[in-house]
């Protein structure tokens, strides 16, 4: 996990947003191999390792083949982000092409999110689990929602709570809520747009 996420993480819990407190056994680089964070508010602790920082509730891992419509060429440009800096969140499937969203979208950091269990957590992605998006709110540059999370209204709520406001989830599922997404546009199962707020 890129150690600068740190920032952008609070705890599960359904407390207040606090930060977390990172205790760190093992740095490579700017990049946490194993570790400890801690919640001031509730006293939980998460572990990391081998790279992985895991909140637990996590769905099974996505499946490696399972044929999207969220390919790279797609879902960038749904994405809409402009120019470098701040993080994508890739959650399920479609984090398993980040290499080649890494080359679309340069200097952008990524966070996958109950990726592929092929998905290792190295330079240029950082990988989370857990059975929601343990993101502050108003944190990242968009969200990206594989099947079955893009249908399902507790992952879109949390996508739309954690996207900086203005800026866009894209989701391959049932059309979202109206409640929680201002949607922009949508074809097939492939939809996008930005959190209610
Ligand atoms: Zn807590």
């Amino acid at each position: 996990m890129f150690i600068e996420l740190t920032d952008h993480l609070r705890c599960p819990e359904d407390h207040d947003e606090a930060f977390l407190v990172l205790l760190p056994d093992r740095l490579e680089g700017r990049s946490v191999r194993s570790g400890t964070l801690g919640c001031p508010v509730c006293d939980r602790r998460f572990a990391l390792q081998d790279g992985v920082l895991d909140f637990g509730g996590a769905p099974g891992p996505a499946p490696a083949s399972e044929s999207s419509a969220l390919t790279p060429d797609a879902l960038v440009p749904l994405v809409g982000l402009n120019g470098p800096g701040g993080y994508l969140v890739l959650v399920g499937g479609p984090a398993g092409t980040w290499r080649d969203i890494a080359a679309l979208v340069p200097g952008v950091g990524l966070v996958a999110v109950n990726p592929p269990v092929t998905v290792l957590d190295r330079d240029g992605i950082s990988v989370l689990r857990g059975g929601r998006l343990a993101l502050k709110t108003n944190s990242m540059r968009g969200v990206v929602l594989g099947r079955p999370y893009g249908g399902d209204a507790s992952w879109v709520a949390e996508a739309a709570r954690v996207v900086l406001p203005g800026l866009r989830v894209v989701g391959e599922g049932n059309r979202p809520p109206l409640e929680l997404v201002d949607l922009m546009a949508s074809a097939g199962e492939v939809w996008v747009g930005t959190g209610r707020r």
